[in-house]
C-alpha cells in the first residue's frame, strides 16, 4: 500500500463515468446521492447471523482498485452543488490498515462527505484519530452492536468517546439485530436498547435476515420484538426499525444516484441486485455507467435501509432522511 498516491484535487469530469441522458437522472424530491463503498471484505468478528458468507467476508483491496476507486469517487458529478455521501462498509472498515492511512484521507481530499459503518471494535485512540481526520465532514456513524462479541457497557464507553470527538452535527446510530439468544430469548436486546437509549444514543433495531428472507420468529419472540420495536405498523411507516420492507414495483433511483462499490471496484445498483448478480454498472478501471433514471424494483425485500433513508425510492418521504439507521 505504501506507493499509493493520495488524491490532492478533484475534477468535475471523469473518463470512467458515463451518465445516460434519457429520463430524469435524479429523484424529483430531496435526496442524498450516496455510494456504499465496501472497502474491505475482512472482518475481525464472526457473527453467527452475518448475512455475508464467510467465503466473501475476506480480503482487502489491491492498490490499483483502491486508487481507481478514489479517482472514480472524486469525479462523481455533483448536482446543484450537493456532494455525494460515501458510506464506507465492509466487512469491518477499521480492520484494514489502509482505511485510516489511505481511504479516509483520500475521501477527505474530495468534495464528498463520509459516513461509516463499524462494529466499534478498534481502540478508542483509533476512533479519536478517525474523528480528527474527518472532523466537519463526517455525516453518519452507524455503530453496530454485536452482543455475541461485546457488552453494551463496553461498546457504549467507546461510543461516548467517539461522540466527544466528532463534530456535533455528526449523527450516530446504534444498529442491533434482533437475534434470539441460545435460549430463544430477546431479553438481551431489550436490555441493550435500554442502555443505549439511556446514554443518549439512537437505537435502530433490525429483524434478523436469513437466506431467503427474514428469520421465522415464534409468537413469543414476536412479542419480544414488539417490546423493542413498538407498534410494527408505525415503525414500518416511520422506519424507526428495519423491518425488511418491500418496495416491489416502485421506481427506485439506485444505479443513478446511489450505488454499491466493491473493494475490487465493481459497481452495482443496490445490494439486492448485487446478490442476484444483476444491476452491474461496470468497474472503476474500465468505466462505470450510471443509469439515466429510475429502475422498477423487482425484489421481494429491500433489506438495506440506506437507499430508502437517502430518498432513492418512490413514495418514501424525504423526512426520513434524518432517520438514518444504516445496517450491514
Ligand atoms: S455482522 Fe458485521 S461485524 Fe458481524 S461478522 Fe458480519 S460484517 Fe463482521
Ligand atoms: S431492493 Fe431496494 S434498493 Fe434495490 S431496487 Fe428494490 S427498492 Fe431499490
Amino acid at each position: 500500500m505504501s506507493g499509493l498516491p493520495i488524491l490532492q484535487s478533484t475534477s468535475l469530469t471523469s473518463q470512467n463515468i458515463e451518465v445516460s441522458d434519457d429520463g430524469p437522472v435524479a429523484p424529483p424530491w430531496p435526496h442524498q446521492p450516496t455510494v456504499e463503498w465496501q472497502v474491505v471484505g475482512q472482518c475481525n468478528y464472526d457473527c453467527s447471523y452475518c448475512i455475508q458468507s464467510k467465503k466473501h467476508r475476506m480480503g482487502i483491496p489491491s492498490d490499483d482498485s483502491l486508487r481507481a476507486s478514489l479517482r472514480f469517487l472524486a469525479a462523481l458529478p455533483v448536482d446543484d452543488g450537493r456532494p455525494w455521501e460515501v458510506k464506507t462498509t465492509g466487512g469491518e472498515p477499521f480492520s484494514f490498515r489502509g482505511f485510516l492511512d489511505l481511504v479516509v484521507p483520500g475521501l477527505m481530499s474530495t468534495r464528498h462527505t463520509l459516513s461509516t459503518l463499524t462494529n466499534l471494535s478498534v481502540p478508542s485512540s483509533t476512533l479519536a484519530r478517525f474523528a480528527r481526520l474527518t472532523f466537519g465532514r463526517l455525516q453518519v456513524v452507524s455503530a453496530s452492536l454485536h452482543l455475541e462479541h461485546t457488552t453494551p457497557e463496553h461498546f457504549l464507553d467507546r461510543l461516548e468517546g467517539l461522540r466527544d470527538n466528532v463534530d456535533g452535527r455528526t449523527r450516530i446510530v446504534v444498529n442491533c439485530v434482533l437475534v434470539p439468544d441460545d435460549k430463544g430469548s430477546l431479553d438481551a436486546v431489550k436490555k441493550a436498547q435500554d442502555a443505549v437509549v439511556g446514554r443518549g444514543f439512537r437505537f435502530f433495531p433490525q429483524l434478523m435476515k436469513v437466506k431467503g428472507g427474514v428469520f421465522a420468529y415464534t409468537k413469543e419472540q414476536m412479542n419480544q420484538v414488539r417490546l423493542v420495536v413498538g407498534d410494527l405498523a408505525l415503525a414500518a411507516q416511520t422506519r424507526s426499525a428495519n423491518l425488511a420492507p418491500a418496495y416491489t414495483g416502485r421506481r427506485c433511483w439506485t444505479g443513478s444516484r446511489y450505488l454499491v462499490l466493491t473493494k475490487e471496484g465493481d459497481a452495482y445498483s443496490c445490494r439486492t441486485a448485487k446478490r442476484f448478480d444483476e444491476g452491474f454498472l461496470g468497474n472503476v478501471k474500465n468505466g462505470i455507467h450510471l443509469s439515466g433514471g429510475p429502475r422498477i424494483c423487482s425484489y421481494a425485500i429491500c433489506p438495506c435501509a440506506v437507499p430508502a433513508n437517502r430518498g432513492m425510492i418512490e413514495g418514501v418521504t424525504s423526512s426520513s432522511l434524518v432517520n438514518a439507521g444504516d445496517e450491514e
